[in-house]
């Protein structure tokens, strides 16, 4: 009934099918796509092989419990284990695997390749999402779904593909998110809330990017957020980076940056978008990295905020110039 030939999910499957103890990570700050990948999967092994030990490590966001609990460890349980790393294409950036002396590692996810590398790997940088290639898995194997499975999966494909509005969104993400619908009988409009909901302190602190923001001759919005003003609207710091997506489709901006002065950490933590220009090489020449019109960096003197906003700027500066040269 399953169409598993030789493929990359048949693959993954031998592989979850063979440890029976498995370790499940994604990246540090995790957003609704890291988080809701991570537990889909470990509740589909769950289910499908009831005798393994499958856990889903990392820091807990309050705000993001709805997709599940995840799960706190001694290293030393899970010795010898299967670490199946989702979201993440760097060891750096996983989060909650400290000590953790694992046996093999497996990557599945969406960012361009860095150096996690697995003897099974599965790297789609076409994929918009890494929920769509965890559903892609689970549909195309015997892993198991059930509703809340399914709800996880169509909520951090919705998320990371912006309502499926960025260039990442093809007919096969509509084609999964289809298949997945159809298997499971989500009803999927009632879940819109847990990933829209919020506060009027957010709203108001959106106000505030938009009034502050400044707009370049050659299209780059930039913001610097003082710590303070983060405290007086009573947002986080991981709330720039959920409303920079809501600054696309402005007219005269192509590339836009929140800076967010973290004071704790020392370091500005900075997200990057962009409607023309690949920004994720500028990405990591400041500590970062990403995808090609959404990356992330971080940032630790004025100095290096002036330099990183000219070389924005610049590249803005040559895509203009190289399309006015194309028309
Ligand atoms: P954000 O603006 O935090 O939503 O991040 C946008 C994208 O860039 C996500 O795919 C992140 O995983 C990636 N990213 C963010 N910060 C970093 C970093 N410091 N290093 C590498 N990738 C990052």
């Amino acid at each position: 009934m399953f169409a598993i030939n030789n493929s990359i999910e048949k693959k993954i499957y031998k592989k979850i099918k063979e440890y029976p103890k498995i370790v499940i990570a994604r990246h540090v700050g995790p957003d609704p796509d890291a988080i809701a990948s991570t537990t889909a999967l470990r509740d589909s092994i769950r289910l499908t092989f009831p005798e393994k030990e499958v856990v889903a490590v990392g820091l807990g966001v309050s705000k993001f419990k709805y997709y599940g609990i995840l799960d706190k460890i001694e290293a030393s349980d899970f010795k010898d284990s299967l670490l199946i790393v989702l979201d993440v294409p760097n060891l750096a950036r996983v989060d909650g695997i400290e000590g953790l002396e694992y046996k093999e590692i497996m990557k599945i996810d969406h960012h361009p390749a860095e150096d996690i590398k697995g003897p099974v790997d599965w790297t789609n940088e076409k994929s918009c999402s890494t929920c769509q290639m965890i559903a892609e898995l689970i549909l195309k194997t015997p892993l198991k779904l059930d509703t809340k499975i399914a709800g996880n999966l169509y909520l951090g494909i919705v998320s990371d593909s912006d309502r499926f509005l960025l260039p990442y969104t093809t007919n096969e993400t509509f084609k999964v998110v289809h298949d997945l619908i159809r298997a499971s009988k989500l009803e999927f409009t009632s879940l819109y809330n847990y990933l829209y909901d919020r506060s009027i302190d957010e709203v108001r602190f959106q106000g505030y990017l938009a009034t502050n923001m400044k707009v370049s001759e050659n299209g780059l919005g930039s913001i610097i957020i003082p710590s303070d003003v983060i405290k007086e609207y009573h947002v986080d710091l991981a709330t720039p980076a959920n409303l920079i997506n809501n600054f696309n489709f402005i007219r005269e901006v192509l590339v836009w940056t929140f800076i967010t002065e973290d004071v704790k950490n020392n370091v500005y933590k900075v997200s990057i978008r962009s409607h023309g220009p690949v920004i994720n090489e500028v990405a990591s020449k400041y500590h970062g990295g990403g995808h090609k019109y959404a990356s992330g960096a971080r940032i630790t003197s004025e100095e290096e905020i002036e330099a990183f906003l000219q070389d924005l700027d610049t590249l803005c500066e040559e895509y203009k110039r190289a399309s006015i040269s194309n028309l």
